[in-house]
């Protein structure tokens, strides 16, 4: 290792990676750039992390060692990463509360997941085969799902180590190398996982973690003539930025998960003490710093009042504090840019005429504390239902009718996630439907797991993650034709 550095947190002292893991090895970055990541908790920097960009190492061990690892071998060694994960739970999760703010117990589960992740994509890796196709005597058709080559993938800071793993495990798993670059708010997770690959025995080469400016090195992974796909999270903007470098370069694939600005509904028969502490967590679960947050609540007439009564009870016990504290349940928000941001959208909603409900204000004096933010009285127009705000900021409105909630929740660009609460079955069945989402909730939210497949309808990105469902935007399918009678003429 080129560079480290030790670090004490309230859980645990390590020794913090810096730098570039290229081709197994850790090197600077070429222009000795660097940066600062802030402890979002306190304001202070953290570390410095060098910036550079490496794509050969992924064509080289594509090409050649990568290409000869047996399918079970790949699967093994991604299992191998999982448990090395979950060995050091304890330092991944001090890193990700330190790095983003979040609560060390919030933290403790994304570990957890990532390390499903992880396995559940070793699992995949000696079970993916093509078919057979019977078209005439003569021939013999067979399809070969082949890794799409080196992938460029750009994750965003809100689950660091979590999107990691979503990235890194179906691209391993289907034989894929690639170049990840971290966000510039949270590198640091995604470096350490890096010692935790060549740990595991993972190829030099196979996986390069690189941090680095969005403009600079995130631009330059989705504009280079070398890379065979980008799989980008993030904005919506940004988004849009990746498909075109895309396009005017090697048209090379791309799959988006972006923003949202997702509904959830509330029926009168719903069972309102789940519905709450639901639509609570779907809320202000990380911060609100998720794509899916459900930050349109829609509740029918007939409970509206007594349920804005309650949710503002619930919501008012929230614990919002020091992210290293066992029973915290909101920690800071990541940076200062994304404080302000949110507190500019809570300022428009009071422009706007919208009603504070309950928050609004700035918790404490030291860190990016926001207050657990509801609004009602919110028009369709305002800036606050429109766009996504990625903190800890919902607005709640009534509605009669299932026709008018539908239409309500619908009227969106977006179309990432939505839930429904209701005790009658066909009501959620019909609803569930009737929803531009790609995942709908019905009596919870925010449940991830491996298994299922995640991502978005409308501009809310292209392609599925998790699940089986993301294996095939790892793979092309190749078809073999073979002539076994003799000349045609
Ligand atoms: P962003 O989209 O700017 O950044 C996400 C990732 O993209 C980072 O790794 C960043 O370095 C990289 N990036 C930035 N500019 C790039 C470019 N021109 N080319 C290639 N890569 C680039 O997100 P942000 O600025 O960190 O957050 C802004 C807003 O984006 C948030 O307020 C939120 O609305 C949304 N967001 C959504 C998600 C999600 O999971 N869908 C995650 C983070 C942020």
């Amino acid at each position: 290792m080129s560079l480290s550095v030790v670090i004490k947190t309230p859980t645990v002292s390590y020794e913090q990676p810096l730098g570039l893991y290229i081709d197994g090895k850790w090197a600077a970055g070429v222009e000795q750039k660097t940066f600062e990541t802030i402890n979002p908790a306190n304001e202070c920097i953290i570390a410095s992390v060098y910036i550079d960009i490496a794509v050969k190492a992924a064509r080289k061990a594509l090409n050649g060692i990568w290409a000869q690892t047996a399918p079970s071998q790949r699967g093994r060694l991604l299992t191998k990463l999982a448990d090395l994960f979950e060995e050091d739970l304890e330092t991944l999760s001090a890193i990700e509360s330190l790095d983003n703010g979040k609560a060390i117990s919030l933290s403790r589960g994304d570990v957890q997941a990532a390390a499903d992740v992880l396995r559940y994509y070793g699992g995949w890796a000696d079970k993916l085969h093509g078919k057979v196709i019977d078209t005439d005597p003569e021939t013999l058709n067979y399809t070969r799902h082949e890794p799409i080559g080196v992938c460029g993938q750009i994750i965003p800071w809100n689950f660091p180590l979590l999107m990691w793993s979503w990235k890194i495990g179906p691209a391993l798993a289907t034989g894929n190398t690639v170049v990840l670059k971290t966000a510039e708010q949270t590198p640091l997770s995604g470096l350490y996982a890096a010692n935790l690959c060549h740990k595991a025995g993972i190829p030099a080469g196979v996986v390069n973690i690189v941090s680095g400016v969005g403009g600079v090195a995130g631009a330059a992974l989705a504009a280079h003539m070398d890379v065979d796909k980008i799989a980008f999270t993030g904005s919506t903007l940004i988004g849009r930025k990746i498909m075109r470098a895309a396009a005017d370069s090697n048209l090379k694939k791309v799959t988006l998960e972006l923003g949202g600005k997702s509904p959830n509904i509330v029926f009168n028969d719903a069972t309102i003490d789940l519905a709450i502490s639901w639509v609570n967590f779907g809320i202000f679960f990380n911060q609100g710093q998720c794509c899916c947050a459900g930050s349109r609540i829609y509740v029918q007439s007939g409970v509206y009042d007594q349920f804005v009564e309650a949710f503002k009870a619930r919501v008012g016990r929230n614990i919002v504090g020091d992210p290293f504290a066992d029973n915290t349940f909101q920690g800071p928000q990541v940076s200062r840019l994304q404080y302000d941001r949110i507190m500019g959208y809570i300022r428009s909603g009071n422009e706007e005429g919208a009603t504070l409900e309950i928050g609004g204000q700035r918790q404490g004096t030291e860190g990016f504390y926001i207050q657990p933010t509801v609004f009602s009285n919110v028009k369709p127009e305002m800036t606050i239902m429109r766009e996504e705000i990625f903190g800890p900021v919902c607005v709640i409105c009534k509605f009669e009718t299932e026709e008018e909630v539908v239409r309500l929740s619908n009227d969106s660009v977006y179309g990432l996630a939505a839930a429904v609460h209701t005790r009658d079955l066909n009501t959620a069945i019909r609803v569930s439907n009737a929803l531009s989402a790609g995942t709908v909730w019905v009596n919870n939210y925010n449940m991830l797991t491996a298994q299922v497949p995640f991502g978005g309808c409308k501009e809310s990105g292209i392609g599925r993650e998790l699940g089986k469902y993301a294996l095939s935007n790892y793979t092309h399918v190749k078809s073999v034709r073979i002539r076994v009678g003799g000349a045609l003429f």
